[in-house]
C-alpha cells in the first residue's frame, strides 16, 4: 500500500512543486504536514485533506513518532537544518527523503548516516534528475559513446539574486546555506559530471569570488569555479553564480561528438541535442515532470521491499566531500588530490 509522507517546512519548493506532484505518485501520498506558521498550516492542510491531527508545529514534531498514518518524512527546509531535522525524524522512527544539499559538512552526513542505521531506517537524497527523462536519456548515450570518449564537462548553473541580505533570506545566510550557489545550484552541474563520467574526480583545483560591500554576499560567495580531473583524463569545468545572467547547461564533450543540455536540469523545458559527424540530432526522451513522483515511488519502494535507493545518503556525503574539497582548494589556492571516496588525500 501507499507511503504516507509528513511534509517538513512549508517553504516555496514544497507548496508550488512537490505538493502537487504527489497525485501522480502511485505508492506515495501525503499524510502529515509540518510547519511553523499555524494560519499557513491550516490553510495548506484543509486544500491537501490532511487532518488536524496530522498537522504539526516544529515544537510538536516528535510526537509523529506516534502517527501510524506517517513512514517517512520529506525534510524540504532550509539546507543547514537538513541534518538536525533527519535525525529528529529517524528518532521518531521514520524514513526520510531529505532534500538537496545533503547538509552543508560530510561530517553532518555522517551523522544522518548513522543515525538512519541506529534507526534502521531508510535515507535517500532528493535528487531528482537520477528520476528524469533528459538526465536518464544522457547517461545512456555517453555510456553507449555516442560522444565517443567522454573528454570534456562544462557546466553551468547560474542566475542574478535580486537585492537581499543575511536577515532577509536563508540562501545568502552561511549557517543555512554554506557557501551559498555551489550547494544550492551548482550541486547540479557536479552531480552531471559524476553521472555523466561515471567516474569520481583525482583532483580538484578551484576558484571563488566574494565581492566587498555587497549585501547579498556578506556571508557567502557570488561565484565558485572549479576544475575536476577524472581518472579516465576527461576533465569537469564547473561554474555557478548568484551574480550572473540565467543559465543551466551541461555540455559534455567526447572524441566524436558533443552532448548539449540547456536548460539542463530545470523542472520541465529541457532541452538536449547530440552533435556528432557534422549532424545535429534533438532528442526527447519524455515529459521531465515525471521526475518528482517517480522519486518519491522510489522511496516507497525501498520502504516496501528493502530495495537499493540510487540516490542514497552515501551519494549526498560523497557530494559534500567534493565540495570541500573545491573550497579547501580555493582557500589554499592548491590543487587538491582526493582519494576514491572523495576524501582529500594527506
Ligand atoms: P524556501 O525559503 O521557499 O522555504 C523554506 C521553508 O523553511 C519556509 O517555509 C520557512 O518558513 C521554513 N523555515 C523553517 N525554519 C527556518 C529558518 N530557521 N530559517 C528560514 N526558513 C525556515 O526555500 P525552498 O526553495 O523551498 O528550499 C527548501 C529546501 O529545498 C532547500 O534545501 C533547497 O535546497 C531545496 N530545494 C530543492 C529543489 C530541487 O529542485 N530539488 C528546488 C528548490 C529548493
Amino acid at each position: 500500500d501507499s507511503v504516507g509522507f509528513a511534509i517538513v517546512g512549508l517553504g516555496g519548493y514544497a507548496l508550488n512543486q512537490m505538493m502537487p506532484r504527489f497525485e501522480r505518485a502511485e505508492r506515495a501520498h501525503i499524510a502529515a504536514l509540518v510547519s511553523g506558521n499555524p494560519e499557513k498550516l491550516q490553510r495548506v492542510g484543509d486544500a491537501y485533506g490532511v487532518p488536524p491531527e496530522s498537522r504539526y508545529s516544529y515544537d510538536d514534531f516528535d510526537r509523529i513518532a506516534s502517527n501510524k498514518d506517517v513512514d517517512a518524512a520529506y525534510i524540504v527546509l532550509p539546507s543547514g537544518l537538513h541534518a538536525d531535522w533527519t535525525e529528529r525524524a529517524f528518532a521518531a522512527g521514520k524514513h526520510v527523503l531529505c532534500e538537496k544539499p545533503m547538509a552543508l559538512s560530510s561530517a553532518e552526513c555522517e551523522r544522518m548516516i548513522a543515525a538512519s542505521q541506529r534507526a534502521d531506517r531508510r535515507l535517500m537524497i532528493a535528487y531528482r534528475c537520477h528520476f528524469e527523462p533528459y538526465n536518464l536519456k544522457a547517461m545512456e548515450l555517453i555510456r553507449e559513446e555516442a560522444v565517443g570518449k567522454l573528454r570534456l564537462i562544462r557546466t553551468q548553473q547560474s542566475y542574478r539574486m535580486g537585492p537581499t541580505s543575511p536577515s532577509q533570506n536563508w540562501r545568502v545566510d552561511r549557517t543555512l546555506a554554506g557557501g551559498g550557489p555551489l550547494e544550492d545550484y551548482g550541486i547540479y552541474g557536479l552531480q552531471a559530471a559524476l553521472y555523466l563520467s561515471g567516474e569520481m574526480p583525482e583532483s580538484i583545483t578551484a576558484a571563488t569570488y566574494q565581492p566587498a560591500a555587497d549585501p547579498r554576499f556578506a556571508e557567502i560567495f557570488a561565484h565558485v569555479s572549479s576544475q575536476l580531473r577524472f581518472p579516465s583524463g576527461a576533465v569537469a569545468q564547473l561554474a555557478t553564480s548568484y551574480d550572473a545572467a540565467p543559465i543551466n547547461e551541461v555540455d559534455a564533450r567526447g572524441s566524436s561528438g558533443a552532448l548539449l543540455m540547456q536548460p539542463a536540469t530545470n523542472y520541465s523545458g529541457l532541452d538536449m541535442v547530440l552533435e556528432s559527424g557534422g549532424e545535429s540530432r534533438a532528442f526527447s526522451p519524455g515529459d521531465s515532470t515525471v521526475q518528482f513522483a517517480r522519486q518519491l515511488d522510489h522511496l516507497a519502494d525501498a520502504i516496501r521491499d528493502g530495495s537499493e535507493i540510487i540516490t542514497p545518503g552515501e551519494m549526498g556525503l560523497r557530494d559534500l566531500r567534493l565540495m570541500e574539497a573545491i573550497y579547501a582548494s580555493a582557500g589554499t589556492g592548491r590543487t587538491m588530490l582526493l582519494n576514491p571516496d572523495g576524501t582529500m588525500k594527506g
